[in-house]
């Protein structure tokens, strides 16, 4: 069975970083000015297609921090904004070449979260998608839980947006309740009702972020919002790391992004965000490509498609597979060892010199 059966990916699927703005989110997560710099400057190295640095209205630091970004990196650069003209104004200031404007549209949030009507959110936002298309900049418009919004008004929000001109339209999945089949109904029934662009934002709730994603592009969707990590609101949002190798690995889409820099940006991101990576994290954690098992060990070994998938190796990802030796290790994994010590003594020891048993049992 082939893994890209039924699916639509298109060479054009996209994301969004969404580290530097969600990720910082993070309950006890903060980003310096230096640390920010130094992420957007590895992200856009890497060929991130978006970098959403930050909510410029937020402080006068966010907006340089920002600001700054925007100037200083070759990539897309987007900034947050709520349906209010200062922060519209902020953000068209900061100088960033994509302004993403969001308001609630869920009777939830809008009566207990934003005390507003749905009427006032629709004109709000059409307001909103109008200033920023007078600045000349592109614009994406969020009708955020989208998820537990009222199908019908979602899509008089969208239709009232894309009259409005939004480039394009993000589907956000703001508490995580999402699920593939059903986001992906969602997800092609809006590709449908608009000419704008579309792009799914998702948390992980229920540990469905990176599905969802997916499901996003598998229904039309251009482009997914990820951090790395998954780092974010509550659980997070879609890994970067998880989502870019499923479309390169799984979809055979080519991002164009440099993922052999994924473990490097995960392991910055890991020291600057204080959040620890699950040793079983996909493509990221210490034991994704490392083996102790005897039977596993032995065919990996032999051929490392045996027991990993193949189409993702730990080069790919700028990783390095590992045999652990413990309780069930298999004498495969004592050779493979016992070879590296020698090619090490080989290596660095004094050719010439005998070596000590002392220093075989260490
Ligand atoms: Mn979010």
């Amino acid at each position: 069975m082939s893994d890209t059966e039924g699916t639509s990916a298109s060479p054009a699927d996209r994301v969004l970083d969404t580290t530097l703005r969600d990720g910082e989110q993070s309950p006890r997560t903060s980003f310096s000015y230096e640390d920010k710099r130094e992420i957007a400057a590895v992200l856009d190295d890497m060929g991130t297609h978006v970098i959403e640095a930050g909510f410029p209205v937020n402080s006068d630091a966010e907006f340089e921090a920002v600001r700054d970004i925007a100037e200083a990196t070759s990539t897309t650069t987007c900034g947050l904004a709520r349906v209010v003209e200062k922060d519209v104004d902020a953000a068209l200031d900061s100088g960033v070449e994509l302004v993403h404007v969001f308001v609630s549209t869920s009777d939830v949030q809008l009566e207990d979260s934003m005390h507003a009507t749905r009427e006032q959110a629709k004109e709000r936002a059409v307001r909103s998608v109008e200033r920023i298309k007078e600045a000349g900049v592109e614009c994406m418009f969020s009708p955020m839980d989208a998820t537990r919004t009222d199908e019908a008004f979602l899509l008089e929000v969208i239709d009232a947006v894309t009259e409005a001109g939004t480039d394009w339209v993000n589907i956000p999945d703001t508490c995580g309740v999402a699920t593939p089949g059903r986001f992906r109904d969602m997800i092609a029934k809006v590709v449908d009702r608009t000419d704008a662009r579309i792009d799914v934002h998702t948390h992980d709730d229920f540990g469905l972020a990176a599905a969802n994603a997916l499901s996003g592009f598998e229904a039309g969707g251009a482009q997914a919002q990820v951090s790395v990590n998954g780092i974010g609101e509550r659980a997070g949002n879609a890994a970067y790391e998880e989502v870019v190798m499923a479309l390169e690995s799984l979809y055979d889409v080519d991002t164009g992004i440099d993922t052999t820099r994924i473990t490097e940006i995960s392991r910055t991101i890991e020291g600057k965000s204080d959040i620890p990576v699950p040793a079983n994290k996909p493509v990221v954690g210490r034991n994704a490509f490392s083996h102790e098992s005897g039977i596993h060990a032995a065919g990996v070994i032999e051929n490392s498609d045996t027991f990993e998938p193949g189409v993702m190796t730990p080069e790919m990802v700028g990783a390095e597979r590992e045999l652990v030796l413990g309780k069930h290790t298999g004498q495969h994994s004592v050779r493979e060892r016992l070879l590296e010590v020698l090619e090490e003594f080989a290596r660095d020891a004094d050719v010439d010199r005998e070596v000590e048993n002392e220093e075989v049992r260490a």
